[in-house]
């Protein structure tokens, strides 16, 4: 029997790219390989984010679009996952009846009997927040080869309730992975080709599955042969303990670029944010993580135009962007998030959030640019990924997480070279081979 299709559409972050992956081998074991074309599926799954502004609304426009595709073809079967799902749960299927599957992100693993229960005819929704990992219960990665790099979820939910975010309502309390079971998926990963594996979570460093937090995870990672680059995104300032400051000073396989994100700068934003810590911790910290790797790059998000946040407040968040000198950063307007505190506080104006956007934009951009220009002349070791766009060319990554574009013969993705650096452009850095 020829193989069922299914077309997953990715929306947000890395964490839903896992999911997302995990989910097309969960529904492999049921018969469907991936298309890259809604019109070819037999399913279409939307994995959604709630962090932007408007995301249900952008949802079901989405779902608009395929209402032609399931017209002609009843037994096409449209589900949506992800954070949307958690948050509009069965509001989905009254305000889209042609949607046959909701699915919130805790609940991947019973997607296969979802799945018999919508090709029977029915409807299936589950948003539960099971006390069972679904990473156990979805089926093993397929031993298939893969590219260089990967995501392995470590962690899930969070309790910090910061007051303009949705995560810890549709993901839930802080769960961590039991150490054995990440390892078990890096050790799979890396036979199959991985080199370097970013740990996911959206609270990675309150990770409690090992003994020694995310730092034992990380070192007792550094031991498995063959894989040469760990990386976790993203974290709390408030859960970088000791350990894990230590650990980029003493882990060689530890990247040397950190996302950490503190969102302003300004102590009575920081307040109103509910994010439990002042400026002045996060500088401090930054100090220690430094200290302990001098080189480190960082890299951060921001919120401008936070409910009350005056020119004043604004002007500390640009103070403490100078203070840091970050090498990349995310930076967005402050949007309603309904149900969230934030959003009952009066709020900016948005033609001024406009403006300190541009502002904030500016400063970064100029940062980045500057520690990017900076490594002109300066030998990095990439981890080749693949092709460049011309030809004879191979693109992969710095340490520093920056792409590096090498006009080369003999390289093939996966291998790690030395490589000095010749010049900066926009967005990427140009090399050639330093074998010495
Ligand atoms: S720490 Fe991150 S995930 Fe948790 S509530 Fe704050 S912004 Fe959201």
């Amino acid at each position: 029997m020829a193989p069922k299709k299914l077309y997953i559409k990715t929306y947000g972050c890395q964490m839903n790219v896992y999911d997302s992956e995990r989910m097309a081998e969960a529904m492999g074991g049921e018969g469907y390989e991936t298309t890259e074309r809604p019109e070819d599926a037999d399913m279409i799954l939307l994995n959604t984010c709630h962090i932007r502004e408007k995301a249900a609304e952008k949802v079901y426009s989405e779902l608009g679009r395929y209402k032609g595709l399931k017209a002609a073809r009843p037994d096409l079967k449209i589900g949506v996952a992800g954070c949307v799902a958690q948050a509009e749960g069965e509001e989905i299927m009254r305000r889209q009846p042609m949607v046959d599957l909701v699915v919130g992100p805790q609940s991947y693993h019973r997607l296969p009997e979802m799945e018999a229960k919508v090709r029977s005819g029915g409807k299936a929704l589950d948003t539960d927040f099971p006390e069972e990992d679904k990473f156990d219960h979805l089926k093993g990665r397929p031993k298939a080869k893969r590219g260089p790099t990967a995501f392995l979820t470590v962690q899930e939910g969070c309790d910090k309730f910061c007051a303009f975010c949705v995560v810890p309502y549709t993901r839930g309390a802080e769960v961590s992975r039991p150490a054995e079971r990440v390892l078990t998926e890096a050790r799979d990963l890396v036979e199959r080709g991985v080199r370097e594996i970013t740990l996911l979570g959206q609270n990675v460093n309150a990770y409690h599955g090992h003994d020694g937090g995310l730092a034992g995870l990380i070192h007792a990672l550094a031991e498995v042969d063959g894989l040469e680059r760990i990386r976790f995104t993203t974290s709390h300032p408030n859960d970088m303990d000791e350990a894990l400051i230590e650990a980029h000073g003493t882990c060689d396989k530890l990247m040397p670029y950190l996302h950490l994100p503190v969102q302003a700068g300004s102590d009575k934003i920081l307040k109103r944010m509910n994010r439990q810590h002042t400026a002045e911790q996060y500088l401090r910290l930054i100090e220690r993580l430094r200290a302990a790797r001098p080189d480190l790059h960082l890299s951060g998000d921001f919120i401008v135009g936070f409910p009350e946040e005056t020119e004043a407040d604004f002007q500390a968040t640009l103070d403490l962007i100078e203070a840091v000198e970050y090498g990349s950063a995310f930076s967005f307007k402050y949007s309603e998030r309904p149900g969230t505190p934030a959003a009952e506080r009066p709020q900016v104006p948005e033609d001024e959030k406009d403006d300190r956007l541009q502002r904030l934009q500016a400063l970064l951009t100029k940062q980045q640019r500057s520690l990017q220009d900076a490594m002109v002349g300066r030998d990095v070791h990439v981890l080749f990924e693949k092709p460049g766009r011309l030809p004879g060319q191979m693109v992969g990554k710095s340490e520093y997480l920056h792409a590096v574009h090498v006009e080369t013969s003999g390289i093939v993705p996966g291998d790690l070279a030395r490589i000095r650096i010749e010049s900066s452009g926009p967005n990427s850095l140009k090399g050639v081979m330093n074998p010495l």
